[in-house]
């Protein structure tokens, strides 16, 4: 059995598969999925994410967190990070939190997988913390959350709707009499066609993601109620029209629907509804990877590495996290936090 077969199957009982469906099983089937089979990260993976373009990024968060932890009075606290890959990000975090007065003594650290093959690397790296694991954040734990996730969320399954002959009807996978999976429709529910723009041109594709907004509406609740805060990084944009699901394998763009489970499915984020969602926590105004990276003094943390390290490498690696022609303008950072608490460091507030 393949996951193409599995998904052939599916779709000849109900007519039709809905995308996030799709998207869940070609990137989170336990035995075929992308991410449960395989450790893609890296230049011989299929894409490089900024954790592993340089020790800097996750340094830069260590310091953002451990200055908003010490804002808020330095409280016992659970530190979260979504999707966390190889597990480089919170290696590096550490590193940097350990210099802090208490914070590993009061802070404890829960990573939120689902890829049991992930778990075993992140297991190996961070080898010598005490860390626990979860597959989702269905339960928040009691006290204060500081959260962070870089490329989490345009990994989480979405759903499109196009307009045509002025109703909205769903983009759906179905598939061809000789088994070619194709994209097709489906009609919408009039209550969920409701909450799509009132005013669109034919052919105008809408999309939008319901795992990521219910993640982050019982976030906000959270961290309003209890204390906290969360810094979400990704690819994306402050709106949700138009269709940016993709697929990549070996740093190539491939179709969607070509080799389910073999290739990296995401899409852009619509961090206007992530905020919107977060609500009645308060969502910094959205700032540029690169910019929010300079204001945190990655620029000076490159010169300090310059004196024991390589110039070079180093100089690639800025130039690779903050140019506006690389990650730097494309990627988007979100804060949350409460209402009441001290603005964000490089968000709102100068570091
Ligand atoms: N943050 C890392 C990895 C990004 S890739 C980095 O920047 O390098 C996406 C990560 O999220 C992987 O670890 C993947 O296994 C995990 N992931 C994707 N969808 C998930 C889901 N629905 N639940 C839990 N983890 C998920």
């Amino acid at each position: 059995m393949s996951l193409g077969a599995l998904i052939r199957e599916d779709i000849a009982k109900s007519g039709f598969m809905r995308l996030d469906r799709y998207m869940s099983l070609c990137l989170m089937h336990p035995h075929y999925g992308y991410y449960t089979q395989r450790d893609p990260f890296g230049s011989k993976g299929d894409f490089v994410t900024a954790p592993e373009v340089s020790q800097m990024f996750g340094e830069m968060i260590g310091l953002w967190l451990a200055q908003v932890w010490q804002d808020q009075g330095s409280p016992p606290a659970t530190l979260i990070e979504l999707g966390p890959g190889r597990g480089t990000m919170m290696a590096d975090v550490l590193r940097i939190c350990a210099h802090v007065p208490g914070f590993l003594e009061r802070v404890s650290v829960v990573l939120v997988e689902q890829s049991a093959h992930l778990i075993a690397v992140q297991k190996d790296r961070l080898k010598g913390h005490s860390i626990s694991w979860q597959p989702s954040l269905s339960s928040l734990p009691d006290g204060p959350v500081f959260l962070i996730a870089n490329e989490f969320f345009d990994a989480l399954p979405i759903r499109q709707a196009e307009r045509i002959d002025e109703i909205w009807l769903e983009r759906v996978v179905r598939c061809e009499d000789d088994g070619d999976l194709r994209l097709g429709h489906a009609p919408l529910a009039a209550d969920e066609a409701a909450n799509l723009p009132l005013h669109a041109r034919d052919g105008e594709i809408t999309e939008w993601s319901e795992a990521s907004c219910r993640l982050v509406s019982s976030l906000g609740q959270h961290i309003e109620t209890h204390g906290g805060a969360a810094l979400l990084i990704d690819y994306g944009r402050d709106g949700g029209q138009g269709d940016t699901l993709q697929a990549v394998k070996a740093h190539e763009y491939h179709g969607v629907l070509n080799e389910p489970g073999e290739a990296d499915l995401s899409a852009h984020v619509d961090f206007a509804a992530l905020a919107k969602a977060a609500t009645p926590a308060f969502a910094a105004p959205l700032a540029e990877q690169g910019a929010f990276l300079a204001a945190m003094g990655i620029g000076q943390r490159a010169a300090q590495l310059a004196q024991t390290a390589d110039a070079e490498p180093l100089a690639d690696a800025l130039e690779r996290l903050t140019a506006t022609s690389e990650m730097g303008q494309l990627f988007k950072v979100l804060g949350l936090r409460p209402q009441s608490a001290p603005g964000l460091p490089a968000l709102e507030e100068p570091c």
